[in-house]
């Protein structure tokens, strides 16, 4: 199904890179991010929320992460300051270089353009388009021609397997097949970073597995970095490592384990082998 990495061609640009663990915070000189001490606040009428506490965490380039934990816990908050989606109340968030916390709305705008590629729950894909068109959108936004815009497309498409599909639209697909589109949409950038909000969460048990490992594939085989928030304990299977969120703390020791026990519990009590 997969392009080889030569067949991946001109998509890819970046030299393979080098992983180091996960942990411990804050001396990984190959993080590709770097969260030092952030706190999100929303204020909400007469109420302060504080939806992340002090966080802090380094994650190397080239590694497939989750953020995991209860509804509420922050998860989505720490996806959105790492995709540059959103700014931090306090604290530094450094993503590929750069410092987010810096950068004006319409810089962020560019430094997501070309950095980051985001995949949602729900796919949000146009409907009027179709799969090929739907994946070329963001290289409007580059000077690259029609034809070369729909080449890389039809590359992005091979490469989740749906070379076959190029030109559906999402109501003729089906669940698996539109978050493969909207994968295909995530990579055609060629980004850094790939970023995803519970991409199983609307999918059924064999499609959610398949876009796990598509994602760990993305990682494997091209050197991208992925950030997903999940509730889905199968995810344990695919990812490097799970960071676990409570009331807006990044748990740490044996109070990470004990929430990574917990899933893996809820999940049937099943011993949840790592990835091959
Ligand atoms: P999760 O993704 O883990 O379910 P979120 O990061 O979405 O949690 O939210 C964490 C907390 O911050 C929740 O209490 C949520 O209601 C609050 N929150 C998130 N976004 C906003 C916002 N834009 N305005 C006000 N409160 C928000
Ligand atoms: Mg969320």
């Amino acid at each position: 199904m997969l392009l080889s990495a030569l067949e991946w061609g001109l998509l890819v640009s970046q030299s393979v890179r080098i992983c180091v663990q996960v942990r411990p915070c804050m001396d990984a000189p190959q993080a590709l991010i770097r969260i030092d001490r952030v706190s999100r606040r929303y204020v909400r009428g007469v109420d302060e929320i504080h939806a992340l506490e002090n966080v802090s965490l380094n994650i190397p380039a080239g590694h497939f992460i989750a953020f995991m934990g209860p509804s509420g816990s922050g998860k989505s908050t720490l996806l959105n300051l790492v995709s540059g989606i959103d700014r931090p109340t306090s604290g530094e968030v450094i993503v590929a270089g750069e410092r987010l916390n810096d950068l004006s709305e319409d810089e962020l705008a560019h430094w997501r353009a070309r950095h980051v590629g985001l995949i949602f729950q729900f796919f949000n894909l146009m409907p009027v388009l179709s799969a090929r068109d739907n994946v070329a959108l963001p290289l409007l936004l580059t000077k690259l021609d029609k034809r070369e815009r729909l080449r890389r497309a039809e590359t992005a498409l091979r490469i989740v397997g749906l070379s076959e599909r190029l030109d559906h639209f999402p109501r003729t697909l089906s669940g698996g097949e539109q978050q493969r589109v909207a994968i295909a949409r995530a990579i055609v950038t060629d980004p850094d970073l790939i970023v995803a909000d519970e991409p199983t969460g609307d999918l059924d048990a064999r499609n959610a597995e398949e876009i796990l490992a598509l994602l760990r594939q993305l990682k494997q085989e091209f050197g991208k970095t992925v950030v997903m928030v999940t509730h889905d304990p199968r995810a344990l299977r695919f990812v490097d490592d799970a960071l676990h969120l409570d009331k807006g703390i990044l748990l740490e020791g044996e109070a990470a384990e004990r929430a990574g026990d917990a899933i893996r519990r809820a999940a049937g009590g099943h011993p949840v082998p790592g990835a091959a």
